[in-house]
């Protein structure tokens, strides 16, 4: 994981992170070249996302975290394990083929539920009823998402 200051074109450079224990996280990057910092905070399940998927921040993996219920969540594909915030009730979207979820966990905690949204938006706009990674890959071509 990494932050690029957007004016100077620089890598941020890691400041230092907390686990305060209450199962989230903070952490803060530097601009070396303007002195601009930014900061990072995640909730608890998005502190186990990062745990479980082995990201790297500030050069250390995050030791694992206590909470195995959120990678069972995920490895079950349950819909709920991608959603941030609130769920707005049952809207009928498009269904994720065993695959196309794979390949979602890869995507990191933060971000992952704007990308599923991302892909789920293009499914429902071209009536594609099941998200595959060939699917996927159409959409990531045509929408510009390189790396997601
Ligand atoms: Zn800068």
């Amino acid at each position: 994981m990494k932050f690029l200051c957007v004016e100077c074109d620089r890598q941020m450079a890691f400041e230092e992170r907390q686990l305060p224990g209450d199962g989230t996280l903070a952490a803060a990057f530097r601009c070396p070249q303007c002195g601009r910092a930014v900061a990072l905070l995640t909730n608890p399940m998005e502190t186990q996302l990062v745990a479980s998927l082995g990201v790297k921040i500030g050069g250390a993996t995050l030791p694992p975290q206590p909470l195995e219920m959120v990678r069972g969540m995920v490895t079950t594909g349950r819909e709920d394990a991608f959603q941030d915030g609130p769920s707005d009730g049952r809207t009928v979207g498009p269904t994720w083929s065993p695959a196309a979820q794979e390949r979602l966990t890869r995507v990191p905690g933060f971000v992952r539920g704007m990308v599923k949204r991302i892909y789920a938006d293009y499914a429902k706009d071209r009536g594609i009823a099941e998200i595959t990674p060939a699917v996927m890959d159409t959409a990531r071509n045509e929408l510009g998402l390189e790396g997601m």
